[in-house]
């Protein structure tokens, strides 16, 4: 898991830092919103650490330039104000929880552990992206009524892309997701999967799309 840390008092920064290293979190660290949002752009985190009074601004203004870009990283913000006008404030601009300082450790890395595993979007073992469905115990990709005819490295991809739905998925991440060590894998195998995923994806007409970047990775989004 890989978190982006926006905080600009050192001690709190570190202390944070301190306790997600501790649990096997790899943290990135931006002091204001400048380097914040060139960091965030780079895509790649499971969480946002957002600290609201940074020197350079309120931390909020990141979160709908983020949203407006697709990247729906979920976020939690920290703040010294925490009535019901700032949650509200807060929740409104898209940030997924609020943390009011002063918090013990032990609530910070619960909420963090709750945000990072609701993928985006999903309530239950079931995710809805467009017109498709999928199923994340029986790991069936559906539309309306008709199950989609995936291979097992198809649904493998997909299951990854839906678990960061709208987020840039490394190509790493997706090769480990998709063959073992031992597999033989030539250079573009991973893209000759995703492009027949994506053939069947529009085929059935699932409402989505999957968007490449060369060399860095895909990411779905819904098109309807
Ligand atoms: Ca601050």
């Amino acid at each position: 898991m890989r978190v982006l840390l926006v905080e600009d008092e050192p001690e709190m920064a570190s202390a944070l830092r301190a306790a997600l290293t501790r649990h096997d979190m790899i943290v990135d660290h931006a002091p204001n919103l400048f380097e914040a949002e060139a960091i965030a752009a780079l895509g790649g985190y499971d969480a946002l650490v957002l600290d609201r009074q940074l020197p350079d601004g309120d931390g909020l203004t990141l979160i709908p330039k983020l949203r407006a870009r697709g990247n729906l990283v979920p976020v939690l913000v920290l703040t010294v104000r925490g009535d019901v006008a700032d949650r509200v404030a807060g929740l409104d601009r898209g940030a997924d929880d609020y943390l009011a300082k002063p918090f013990a450790l032990e609530e910070f890395l619960a909420r963090l552990r709750a945000l990072m595993r609701r993928p985006a979007n999903v309530q239950s073992d079931k995710v809805r992206a467009g017109r498709l469905s999928f199923d994340f115990v029986n790991r069936e990709a559906s539309v309306g009524d008709v199950v989609l005819d995936l291979t097992r490295r198809e649904i493998l991809v997909l299951e990854a892309l839906l678990r960061r739905m709208g987020r840039m998925v490394p190509r790493a991440l997706l090769m480990e997701a998709v063959f073992s060590l031992d597999d033989e894998v030539q250079p573009n195998a991973l893209d000759t999967q995703v492009s027949r995923l994506r053939r069947k994806l529009t085929e059935a007409d699932g409402g989505v799309t999957i968007n490449g970047v060369r060399g860095v990775g895909y990411l779905l989004r819904e098109t309807q």
